[in-house]
């Protein structure tokens, strides 16, 4: 197939990109490098360096490059920066994402996954969360991607030829297995890039956003998942679609660790030091967040490999320690 990656230089869609070039497909990756980073583009992969708001050159590339299906990772990512400036992200996220199926329109696209998140539903009902709970965002971020996942539903049930999935992620942690991808946000917020840099000694503490939540030890738990297995079923969801498809996945490994364990993992995996402080809780953390990702099992044949937060862990600091300053060395 040939395929249009959009925020295909950054963290998620970087491994996206050599996934489906490494599977046989044609890539095209439009970027606007705001966050990432134009060395982690695949050289085989063609790069058009583009911002979602420019409708027309995006319907040029997609005529151009007879694109069948769109992958969609571009976005601003941020909880506490989308708080401060909400307008960036409904402009980034939701309006860009208008802005690409515009373009999608006028070149006669019809295939879409769309990078949706687990902020879609908020404070959870319970866990694990399966895709038909209620969706009740508590931040701007998530809510400029809930915007879109409406804004799809309309679209597709106007367009029956239309097809979109839009799988939302849990905790994406890890990196390429071969060490040659990896996360560099700047800044680094994430928990486990944030504990790796610290065991390299480019943070000075790391503090625990409380330890006070009701699970077994007090602090949040999260369902981690690597980056290449989610990957993995972006290319099984694309593979899977068919005219007039609208679907949702999570996409997690169906169970949680938390913040102390992740801890412990780094601890174990890199044999360094790191400075912990216990603070309060961070504004929006829900206690508890792990995926029920059966019907993607179900419905794409699709399984998380990488289970251990250890093996997790272990291929985020193979990239952090040969990486230490990211992709500007
Ligand atoms: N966390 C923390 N200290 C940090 C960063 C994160 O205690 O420096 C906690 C955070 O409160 C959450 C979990 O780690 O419970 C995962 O946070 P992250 O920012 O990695 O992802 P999020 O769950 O917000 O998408």
């Amino acid at each position: 197939m040939n395929v249009l990656v959009c925020g295909g230089a950054g963290y998620i869609g970087s491994h996206a990109v050599r996934q489906l070039l490494d599977a046989g497909h044609r890539v095209a990756v439009v970027d606007n490098l705001c966050r990432g980073h134009a060395a982690a583009v695949d050289r085989r992969a063609a790069f058009f360096k583009l911002d979602l708001a420019d409708t027309a050159e995006l319907t040029d590339v997609l005529v151009r490059h007879h694109v069948d299906c769109v992958m969609q990772f571009a976005a601003l990512t941020y909880v506490g920066e989308s708080v401060a400036d909400p307008l960036a992200y409904y402009y980034n996220n939701t309006a860009g994402t208008i802005s690409l199926l515009r373009a999608m329109r006028t070149a006669g696209v019809q295939r879409l996954v769309f990078s949706s998140t687990c902020a879609t539903y908020g404070e959870p009902e319970s866990t694990p969360l399966v895709e038909t709970m209620r969706q009740q965002p508590v931040s701007p971020y998530g809510w400029s991607k809930w915007c879109v996942e409406r804004v799809l539903r309309d679209y597709a049930a106007a367009d029956p030829q239309f097809a979109f999935v839009a799988p939302r992620y849990f905790n994406v942690a890890g990196a390429a297995v071969d060490g040659s991808l990896g996360e560099d946000h700047r800044p680094e917020t994430h928990l486990i890039p944030v504990l790796l840099r610290a065991a390299l000694g480019r943070e000075n503490k790391v503090t625990v956003f409380g330890t006070d939540y009701p699970t077994p030890d007090g602090t949040c738990i999260r369902d981690y998942i690597h980056v290449e297995d989610l990957c993995e079923a972006h290319i099984a969801a694309m593979n899977a679609l068919q005219p007039g498809d609208t679907r949702f996945y999570n996409l997690g490994i169906g169970h949680g660790y938390s913040v102390k364990q992740v801890i412990e993992s780094v601890l174990r995996v890199t044999d360094r030091k790191i400075p912990i402080e216990y603070g309060p809780r961070r504004a929006g953390d829900p206690a508890m967040l792990f995926a029920n990702a059966d019907k993607a099992r179900r419905e794409l044949g699709w399984s998380a490999r990488h289970t251990e937060i250890d093996d997790i862990v272990g291929t985020a600091w193979r990239w952090f320690k040969n990486h230490p300053d990211g992709y500007s060395e």
